[in-house]
C-alpha cells in the first residue's frame, strides 16, 4: 500500500476538511475513550484506519467489509473531532486555515474571508457541517455540497472557537466589515445574551458562551481588567473582615464606594456573610 487509510481518505473528494490524524495519536488508548461505545465493529474499523491487516477483516464478505468501511468513517470522525482540540491538531488545521481549505464566506462584505468547519451538535447524525466566519460571525453550508454532506460532530461545536481564541491575530474585527458586518455582530451579540431564543448562533467552547467582552468579539481585554478589579475587591473586603473580630457582628465592612462595579458590593457583602 503505498499511502495510509488516513491519507487516502483524507484526500478523498469532500473529505478536504479533514486534516491527518497522526497515526501515534491514533493508536494510544487514551485519547479513544469512550469512542468505542458509539461504533460499530470498532475493533475492526481501528485496524482499518491504522491499515492493521487481519485475518478477521481478510474472511470478510464484500457486504461486512462496506459495514466496516462506513465504521472506520464514523470512527476517523470522532477521533478527528477530538484530535483538532489538541494543539498539534489545532497547527494540522491552521494550515488549512491559511490555505482557505474550509472556504470563504459567501458575505460580499466579508471579502473573501477563510472560514471554519464547525458543527452544531458534536452528537452524530445530527447536523451536517457548517462554515463559520470569524468577520461576520455567522453560519454558512459549505461550498461544495459533497463538503456539506460530512457530518458536524466530526468538527464539533467547540473547535473553530477554541481555534479563534489560541489564534486570536485570527479574529478579525466586525467593523472591518462595513455597517452591515457591524449592525450584524450587534444582532450577533443581542442574541447571544438571550442564549439565541430567536435561533441565532451562539458560539459556544466546552458548552459554555464566550463572554461578550473578550477579545473574540472585539472587546479589548476588558475582563482582564475587571477580574484585577474583582481580585483587589476581594483583598479589600478581606483586610475588612481581619478587622471585624474587634466589633463581633457589629460593623459590617462598607462596600467600597466609589467605583461602582457590581462585583464590589458583592464581594465585600459575601465576605460579611461568611464571617
Ligand atoms: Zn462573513
Amino acid at each position: 500500500m503505498d499511502a495510509s487509510w488516513i491519507s487516502w481518505f483524507c484526500r478523498l473528494r469532500g473529505n478536504e476538511f479533514f486534516c491527518e490524524v497522526e497515526e501515534t495519536w491514533v493508536q494510544d488508548d487514551f485519547n479513544l475513550c469512550n469512542i468505542a461505545q458509539h461504533v460499530p465493529y470498532y475493533d475492526d474499523a481501528l485496524d482499518m484506519i491504522l491499515d492493521v491487516e487481519s485475518t478477521r477483516m481478510n474472511a470478510m464478505s464484500e457486504e461486512q467489509t462496506e459495514l466496516v468501511e462506513s465504521a472506520a468513517e464514523l470512527l476517523y470522525g470522532f477521533v478527528h473531532a477530538r484530535y483538532i482540540l489538541t494543539s498539534r491538531g489545532m497547527a494540522a488545521m491552521y494550515a488549512k486555515y491559511k490555505n482557505a481549505d474550509f472556504g470563504r464566506c459567501p458575505r460580499v462584505l466579508c471579502k473573501g474571508q477563510p472560514v471554519l468547519p464547525v458543527g452544531q451538535s458534536d452528537n452524530a447524525r445530527a447536523t451536517t457541517v457548517n462554515v463559520f466566519c470569524p468577520r461576520c460571525k455567522d453560519l454558512f453550508f459549505p461550498k461544495s455540497s459533497r463538503q456539506g454532506n460530512l457530518d458536524g460532530a466530526y468538527f464539533g461545536t467547540t473547535f473553530c472557537h477554541m481555534f479563534l481564541m489560541t489564534y486570536p491575530d485570527l479574529i478579525v474585527a466586525p467593523e472591518d466589515g462595513g455597517a452591515v458586518g457591524a449592525a450584524g455582530a450587534a444582532g450577533a451579540a443581542a442574541r447571544g445574551r438571550d442564549g439565541g431564543g430567536d435561533g441565532g448562533y451562539v458560539p459556544r467552547v466546552f458548552g459554555f458562551r464566550i463572554s461578550k467582552l473578550s477579545h473574540y468579539f472585539g472587546g479589548d481585554g476588558e475582563p482582564g481588567r475587571r477580574r484585577a478589579k474583582l481580585a483587589a475587591d476581594k483583598a479589600a473586603a478581606a483586610s475588612g473582615r481581619g478587622a471585624a473580630p474587634n466589633g463581633k457582628g457589629t460593623a459590617r465592612p462598607k462596600p467600597p464606594p466609589p467605583s461602582g462595579a457590581p462585583g464590589a458590593g458583592d464581594g465585600a457583602g459575601g465576605a460579611g456573610a461568611a464571617r
